[in-house]
Protein backbone atom coordinates (compact mmCIF):
# COMPACT_ATOMS: atom_id res chain seq x y z
CA UNK A 1 0.00 0.00 0.00
CA UNK A 2 1.47 3.50 -0.74
CA UNK A 3 2.39 5.55 1.94
CA UNK A 4 0.36 8.46 0.52
CA UNK A 5 -1.93 10.73 1.84
CA UNK A 6 -5.39 9.76 1.49
CA UNK A 7 -8.54 12.33 0.77
CA UNK A 8 -11.18 9.75 2.03
CA UNK A 9 -10.44 6.87 4.15
CA UNK A 10 -13.83 4.65 5.18
CA UNK A 11 -13.36 2.09 7.73
CA UNK A 12 -15.92 -0.78 7.14
CA UNK A 13 -17.27 -2.35 3.87
CA UNK A 14 -20.97 -2.64 4.78
CA UNK A 15 -23.84 -1.07 3.32
CA UNK A 16 -22.78 2.37 5.24
CA UNK A 17 -18.97 1.80 4.31
CA UNK A 18 -19.80 0.93 0.78
CA UNK A 19 -22.26 4.05 0.11
CA UNK A 20 -20.19 6.50 1.35
CA UNK A 21 -16.95 5.12 -1.30
CA UNK A 22 -19.67 5.31 -4.14
CA UNK A 23 -20.57 8.70 -2.99
CA UNK A 24 -16.97 9.69 -2.22
CA UNK A 25 -15.37 7.75 -5.53
CA UNK A 26 -17.96 9.55 -7.87
CA UNK A 27 -16.57 13.09 -6.93
CA UNK A 28 -12.99 11.65 -7.24
CA UNK A 29 -11.83 11.53 -4.24
CA UNK A 30 -10.72 7.81 -4.55
CA UNK A 31 -11.44 6.78 -1.15
CA UNK A 32 -9.68 3.62 0.41
CA UNK A 33 -12.20 1.47 2.15
CA UNK A 34 -10.82 -0.65 4.89
CA UNK A 35 -12.60 -4.28 4.96
CA UNK A 36 -12.31 -5.35 8.87
CA UNK A 37 -13.03 -8.92 10.12
CA UNK A 38 -16.06 -8.96 7.86
CA UNK A 39 -15.74 -7.65 4.49
CA UNK A 40 -19.20 -6.79 3.28
CA UNK A 41 -20.39 -6.31 6.77
CA UNK A 42 -23.66 -7.85 8.21
CA UNK A 43 -25.36 -8.14 4.80
CA UNK A 44 -22.91 -10.84 3.66
CA UNK A 45 -23.99 -13.32 6.78
CA UNK A 46 -27.57 -13.10 5.94
CA UNK A 47 -29.97 -14.19 2.85
CA UNK A 48 -33.19 -12.67 2.01
CA UNK A 49 -33.63 -9.15 2.30
CA UNK A 50 -36.96 -8.03 1.63
CA UNK A 51 -37.38 -4.27 2.83
CA UNK A 52 -33.91 -2.18 1.08
CA UNK A 53 -35.98 -0.25 -1.71
CA UNK A 54 -35.73 -1.37 -5.58
CA UNK A 55 -36.23 -5.28 -4.96
CA UNK A 56 -39.88 -6.11 -5.41
CA UNK A 57 -38.91 -9.90 -4.98
CA UNK A 58 -36.14 -9.17 -2.40
CA UNK A 59 -32.61 -9.87 -2.89
CA UNK A 60 -29.70 -11.79 -1.05
CA UNK A 61 -27.67 -10.13 1.22
CA UNK A 62 -24.67 -10.81 0.08
CA UNK A 63 -25.75 -10.05 -3.55
CA UNK A 64 -26.49 -6.95 -2.47
CA UNK A 65 -23.58 -6.22 -0.61
CA UNK A 66 -21.35 -7.59 -3.55
CA UNK A 67 -23.42 -5.11 -6.16
CA UNK A 68 -22.48 -2.19 -3.73
CA UNK A 69 -19.19 -3.21 -4.19
CA UNK A 70 -19.12 -2.86 -7.38
CA UNK A 71 -20.22 0.06 -7.99
CA UNK A 72 -17.87 1.64 -5.55
CA UNK A 73 -14.84 -0.13 -7.74
CA UNK A 74 -16.79 1.10 -10.65
CA UNK A 75 -16.14 4.80 -9.97
CA UNK A 76 -12.60 4.45 -8.17
CA UNK A 77 -12.88 3.10 -4.68
CA UNK A 78 -9.84 0.86 -4.11
CA UNK A 79 -10.40 -2.01 -0.43
CA UNK A 80 -7.74 -3.01 1.38
CA UNK A 81 -7.42 -5.99 3.88
CA UNK A 82 -7.14 -4.98 7.30
CA UNK A 83 -8.33 -4.43 10.40
CA UNK A 84 -7.64 -0.75 12.19
CA UNK A 85 -6.21 -0.67 15.82
CA UNK A 86 -6.28 2.44 17.06
CA UNK A 87 -6.74 5.84 14.71
CA UNK A 88 -4.99 9.31 16.17
CA UNK A 89 -7.31 12.13 15.54
CA UNK A 90 -6.01 14.68 17.06
CA UNK A 91 -4.47 16.35 13.90
CA UNK A 92 -1.67 18.36 15.71
CA UNK A 93 1.86 17.20 16.93
CA UNK A 94 3.14 18.49 19.95
CA UNK A 95 5.05 21.89 18.40
CA UNK A 96 1.55 23.03 17.25
CA UNK A 97 2.12 22.01 13.48
CA UNK A 98 -0.56 20.40 11.72
CA UNK A 99 -0.62 16.70 10.83
CA UNK A 100 -3.25 14.03 9.26
CA UNK A 101 -5.76 11.66 10.89
CA UNK A 102 -3.91 8.81 11.51
CA UNK A 103 -4.97 5.05 10.58
CA UNK A 104 -2.80 2.53 12.43
CA UNK A 105 -3.53 -1.48 11.28
CA UNK A 106 -1.08 -3.24 13.04
CA UNK A 107 2.36 -2.02 11.71
CA UNK A 108 1.12 -0.07 8.86
CA UNK A 109 0.00 3.86 9.62
CA UNK A 110 -2.29 5.13 6.58
CA UNK A 111 -2.51 8.98 6.30
CA UNK A 112 -6.10 10.99 5.84
CA UNK A 113 -7.59 14.16 5.25
CA UNK A 114 -10.67 13.16 6.00
CA UNK A 115 -12.24 9.91 7.66
CA UNK A 116 -15.51 8.07 7.80
CA UNK A 117 -15.92 5.25 10.77
CA UNK A 118 -18.43 2.97 9.07
CA UNK A 119 -17.68 0.54 11.61
CA UNK A 120 -21.03 -1.08 12.66
CA UNK A 121 -22.22 -2.46 15.61
CA UNK A 122 -22.20 -6.55 16.19
CA UNK A 123 -25.12 -8.65 17.52
CA UNK A 124 -24.24 -10.54 20.82
CA UNK A 125 -24.71 -14.10 19.79
CA UNK A 126 -25.28 -17.19 22.20
CA UNK A 127 -21.85 -19.30 21.31
CA UNK A 128 -23.62 -22.32 20.06
CA UNK A 129 -22.23 -24.72 18.08
CA UNK A 130 -25.18 -24.80 15.46
CA UNK A 131 -25.54 -20.68 15.61
CA UNK A 132 -23.56 -19.45 13.08
CA UNK A 133 -24.60 -21.92 10.20
CA UNK A 134 -28.34 -20.75 10.56
CA UNK A 135 -27.96 -17.25 10.86
CA UNK A 136 -30.87 -16.58 7.54
CA UNK A 137 -32.39 -19.63 8.05
CA UNK A 138 -34.13 -19.04 11.27
CA UNK A 139 -31.68 -17.32 13.86
CA UNK A 140 -31.80 -13.97 13.53
CA UNK A 141 -30.58 -10.82 15.63
CA UNK A 142 -32.98 -8.55 13.81
CA UNK A 143 -36.41 -9.03 14.62
CA UNK A 144 -37.62 -5.91 12.18
CA UNK A 145 -35.69 -7.46 9.51
CA UNK A 146 -36.84 -11.27 9.78
CA UNK A 147 -39.90 -11.54 11.61
CA UNK A 148 -42.10 -11.28 8.52
CA UNK A 149 -40.50 -14.29 7.40
CA UNK A 150 -42.40 -16.31 10.43
CA UNK A 151 -45.93 -15.72 9.94
CA UNK A 152 -48.24 -17.82 11.35
CA UNK A 153 -44.95 -20.27 13.19
CA UNK A 154 -44.18 -20.43 17.12
CA UNK A 155 -41.11 -18.40 17.59
CA UNK A 156 -38.27 -17.75 20.70
CA UNK A 157 -36.90 -14.25 21.87
CA UNK A 158 -33.29 -14.91 24.14
CA UNK A 159 -32.95 -12.31 26.65
CA UNK A 160 -33.84 -10.55 29.56
CA UNK A 161 -34.05 -6.78 28.47
CA UNK A 162 -36.02 -3.83 26.57
CA UNK A 163 -34.27 -5.29 23.67
CA UNK A 164 -35.89 -9.09 23.93
CA UNK A 165 -38.79 -7.26 24.90
CA UNK A 166 -39.06 -5.12 22.50
CA UNK A 167 -38.45 -8.13 20.14
CA UNK A 168 -41.26 -10.27 21.56
CA UNK A 169 -43.94 -7.43 21.49
CA UNK A 170 -42.87 -6.60 17.65
CA UNK A 171 -43.23 -10.61 16.66
CA UNK A 172 -46.55 -10.79 18.14
CA UNK A 173 -47.80 -9.64 15.38
CA UNK A 174 -46.53 -12.30 13.33
CA UNK A 175 -45.75 -15.22 15.25
CA UNK A 176 -48.72 -17.45 16.97
CA UNK A 177 -46.81 -17.70 19.87
CA UNK A 178 -43.67 -16.21 21.39
CA UNK A 179 -41.98 -18.15 24.18
CA UNK A 180 -38.98 -15.42 25.57
CA UNK A 181 -36.07 -17.49 26.83
CA UNK A 182 -34.14 -16.14 29.98
CA UNK A 183 -31.27 -17.38 32.05
CA UNK A 184 -31.98 -15.44 35.41
CA UNK A 185 -35.35 -14.96 37.33
CA UNK A 186 -35.36 -11.09 37.59
CA UNK A 187 -35.48 -9.41 34.18
CA UNK A 188 -33.48 -6.20 33.38
CA UNK A 189 -36.19 -4.57 31.40
CA UNK A 190 -37.88 -1.68 32.25
CA UNK A 191 -41.02 -2.14 33.94
CA UNK A 192 -43.26 -0.65 31.63
CA UNK A 193 -42.06 -2.51 29.08
CA UNK A 194 -41.96 -6.24 31.22
CA UNK A 195 -45.60 -5.74 32.05
CA UNK A 196 -46.49 -5.13 28.02
CA UNK A 197 -44.59 -9.00 27.58
CA UNK A 198 -46.73 -9.79 30.24
CA UNK A 199 -49.75 -8.83 29.46
CA UNK A 200 -49.61 -10.25 25.94
CA UNK A 201 -51.69 -13.57 25.43
CA UNK A 202 -49.24 -14.79 22.19
CA UNK A 203 -46.05 -14.19 25.09
CA UNK A 204 -44.90 -16.96 27.15
CA UNK A 205 -41.78 -16.65 29.65
CA UNK A 206 -39.30 -18.85 30.53
CA UNK A 207 -36.95 -18.08 33.33
CA UNK A 208 -33.45 -19.82 35.05
CA UNK A 209 -33.08 -21.40 31.44
CA UNK A 210 -30.68 -21.18 28.93
CA UNK A 211 -30.26 -22.61 25.34
CA UNK A 212 -27.68 -25.27 25.06
CA UNK A 213 -28.80 -25.81 20.93
CA UNK A 214 -30.20 -25.07 18.34
CA UNK A 215 -32.18 -27.74 15.50
CA UNK A 216 -31.35 -28.52 12.53
CA UNK A 217 -28.62 -27.98 10.55
CA UNK A 218 -29.28 -30.64 7.91
CA UNK A 219 -32.35 -29.22 7.38
CA UNK A 220 -30.81 -25.91 6.77
CA UNK A 221 -33.56 -24.11 9.04
CA UNK A 222 -34.72 -24.30 12.34
CA UNK A 223 -37.18 -26.84 14.00
CA UNK A 224 -36.36 -26.42 18.11
CA UNK A 225 -34.07 -25.29 20.87
CA UNK A 226 -32.64 -27.21 23.26
CA UNK A 227 -33.08 -25.97 26.34
CA UNK A 228 -31.94 -26.37 30.40
CA UNK A 229 -33.41 -25.38 33.56
CA UNK A 230 -30.43 -24.00 36.00
CA UNK A 231 -31.93 -24.84 38.83
CA UNK A 232 -33.17 -28.11 38.18
CA UNK A 233 -30.41 -29.43 35.32
CA UNK A 234 -33.36 -30.43 33.26
CA UNK A 235 -33.31 -30.75 29.76
CA UNK A 236 -35.50 -30.41 26.88
CA UNK A 237 -36.79 -29.33 23.77
CA UNK A 238 -39.04 -26.51 22.29
CA UNK A 239 -39.98 -26.84 18.93
CA UNK A 240 -39.90 -23.73 17.51
CA UNK A 241 -39.23 -22.00 13.82
CA UNK A 242 -36.85 -19.29 14.68
CA UNK A 243 -34.34 -18.15 17.59
CA UNK A 244 -34.42 -14.27 18.07
CA UNK A 245 -31.01 -13.09 20.00
CA UNK A 246 -32.12 -9.97 21.84
CA UNK A 247 -28.99 -9.62 24.16
CA UNK A 248 -27.66 -6.24 22.61
CA UNK A 249 -25.15 -5.31 20.12
CA UNK A 250 -21.78 -4.39 20.32
CA UNK A 251 -20.74 -1.59 18.19
CA UNK A 252 -17.23 -1.80 16.81
CA UNK A 253 -15.78 1.57 18.22
CA UNK A 254 -12.72 0.35 20.27
CA UNK A 255 -10.03 1.86 18.32
CA UNK A 256 -11.47 5.57 18.96
CA UNK A 257 -10.81 4.64 22.58
CA UNK A 258 -12.30 8.08 24.11
CA UNK A 259 -11.36 10.65 21.44
CA UNK A 260 -15.07 10.80 19.91
CA UNK A 261 -18.04 11.14 22.75
CA UNK A 262 -19.41 7.83 22.82
CA UNK A 263 -22.56 6.45 24.88
CA UNK A 264 -22.67 4.29 28.49
CA UNK A 265 -22.83 1.32 25.76
CA UNK A 266 -19.56 2.39 23.77
CA UNK A 267 -21.82 3.73 20.59
CA UNK A 268 -20.45 6.83 18.82
CA UNK A 269 -22.25 10.22 19.53
CA UNK A 270 -22.32 12.26 16.08
CA UNK A 271 -22.68 15.71 15.93
CA UNK A 272 -25.26 17.07 14.33
CA UNK A 273 -26.30 14.05 11.87
CA UNK A 274 -22.72 12.61 10.64
CA UNK A 275 -19.94 15.18 12.54
CA UNK A 276 -17.83 14.34 15.06
CA UNK A 277 -15.42 16.70 17.48
CA UNK A 278 -12.70 15.81 15.14
CA UNK A 279 -12.29 17.94 12.32
CA UNK A 280 -12.72 15.86 9.25
CA UNK A 281 -13.94 12.67 11.20
CA UNK A 282 -17.57 11.75 10.18
CA UNK A 283 -19.30 8.86 11.18
CA UNK A 284 -22.22 6.23 10.25
CA UNK A 285 -24.19 3.50 9.85
CA UNK A 286 -24.66 1.10 13.08
CA UNK A 287 -21.80 1.93 14.69
CA UNK A 288 -23.93 5.28 15.79
CA UNK A 289 -27.06 4.11 15.65
CA UNK A 290 -28.91 1.67 18.43
CA UNK A 291 -32.45 2.81 17.40
CA UNK A 292 -33.03 1.84 13.63
CA UNK A 293 -30.16 -0.67 12.36
CA UNK A 294 -31.32 -1.14 9.09
CA UNK A 295 -29.14 -1.69 5.48
CA UNK A 296 -31.57 1.51 4.47
CA UNK A 297 -30.60 3.77 6.94
CA UNK A 298 -27.22 2.94 7.02
CA UNK A 299 -26.43 3.43 3.46
CA UNK A 300 -28.21 6.73 4.64
CA UNK A 301 -25.77 8.39 6.76
CA UNK A 302 -23.31 6.57 4.19
CA UNK A 303 -24.09 8.98 1.74
CA UNK A 304 -24.57 12.02 4.48
CA UNK A 305 -20.85 11.42 5.71
CA UNK A 306 -19.35 11.27 2.09
CA UNK A 307 -21.25 14.34 1.11
CA UNK A 308 -19.54 15.96 4.44
CA UNK A 309 -16.36 14.83 3.24
CA UNK A 310 -16.29 16.29 0.08
CA UNK A 311 -17.35 19.71 2.08
CA UNK A 312 -14.96 19.73 4.08
CA UNK A 313 -12.06 19.30 1.51
CA UNK A 314 -13.62 21.55 -0.07
CA UNK A 315 -13.63 24.16 3.14
CA UNK A 316 -9.92 23.10 3.28
CA UNK A 317 -8.97 23.95 -0.47
CA UNK A 318 -8.15 20.37 -1.36
C1 LIG B 1 -28.57 -11.71 10.22
C2 LIG B 1 -28.89 -10.27 9.88
C3 LIG B 1 -29.92 -9.99 9.01
C4 LIG B 1 -30.21 -8.67 8.69
N1 LIG B 1 -31.22 -8.43 7.80
C5 LIG B 1 -31.51 -7.16 7.46
C6 LIG B 1 -32.57 -6.88 6.54
O1 LIG B 1 -33.26 -7.79 6.07
N2 LIG B 1 -32.81 -5.58 6.24
C7 LIG B 1 -32.09 -4.55 6.80
O2 LIG B 1 -32.36 -3.39 6.46
N3 LIG B 1 -31.11 -4.79 7.66
C8 LIG B 1 -30.81 -6.06 8.01
N4 LIG B 1 -29.82 -6.31 8.94
C9 LIG B 1 -29.13 -5.17 9.55
C10 LIG B 1 -28.11 -4.59 8.57
O3 LIG B 1 -27.33 -5.64 8.09
C11 LIG B 1 -27.27 -3.54 9.30
O4 LIG B 1 -28.10 -2.50 9.76
C12 LIG B 1 -26.23 -2.96 8.34
O5 LIG B 1 -25.40 -3.98 7.83
C13 LIG B 1 -25.35 -1.92 9.03
O6 LIG B 1 -24.40 -1.49 8.12
P1 LIG B 1 -23.01 -0.84 8.56
O7 LIG B 1 -22.28 -0.62 7.29
O8 LIG B 1 -23.26 0.29 9.47
O9 LIG B 1 -22.28 -1.95 9.45
P2 LIG B 1 -21.88 -3.46 9.14
O10 LIG B 1 -22.71 -4.06 8.08
O11 LIG B 1 -21.83 -4.11 10.47
O12 LIG B 1 -20.39 -3.34 8.56
C14 LIG B 1 -19.32 -2.97 9.41
C15 LIG B 1 -18.01 -3.08 8.65
O13 LIG B 1 -16.98 -2.51 9.47
C16 LIG B 1 -15.86 -3.39 9.46
N5 LIG B 1 -15.09 -3.18 10.70
C17 LIG B 1 -15.49 -3.32 11.98
N6 LIG B 1 -14.47 -3.06 12.83
C18 LIG B 1 -13.40 -2.73 12.05
C19 LIG B 1 -12.05 -2.37 12.33
N7 LIG B 1 -11.57 -2.27 13.56
N8 LIG B 1 -11.23 -2.13 11.26
C20 LIG B 1 -11.68 -2.21 9.99
N9 LIG B 1 -12.97 -2.54 9.68
C21 LIG B 1 -13.80 -2.80 10.70
C22 LIG B 1 -16.48 -4.78 9.35
O14 LIG B 1 -15.51 -5.71 8.89
C23 LIG B 1 -17.58 -4.50 8.33
O15 LIG B 1 -17.03 -4.53 7.03
C24 LIG B 1 -29.49 -7.61 9.27
C25 LIG B 1 -28.43 -7.90 10.14
C26 LIG B 1 -28.13 -9.21 10.45
C27 LIG B 1 -26.99 -9.51 11.39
Amino acid sequence: MPDKMRNVIIIGSGCSGLTAAIYAARANLSPLVIDGHEPGGQLAITTLVENFPGFPDGVQGPELIENMRKQALRFGAEFLAGHVVTVDLSQKRPDGSKKPIEIKLGRETLLARTLIIASGASARWLGLANEQALIGHGVSSCATCDGFFFSGKEIAVIGGGDSAMEEALFLSRFATKVTIIHRRGAFRASKIMLERARQHQQIKFLTDTVVDDVFDVSKKEVTGLRLRNLKTGEQWDLPVSAMFLGIGHTPNAQFVGEQLARDGDGYLIPDGYVGSRAPGVFISGDVADRHYRQAVTAAGTGCMAALEAEKYLEEIGK
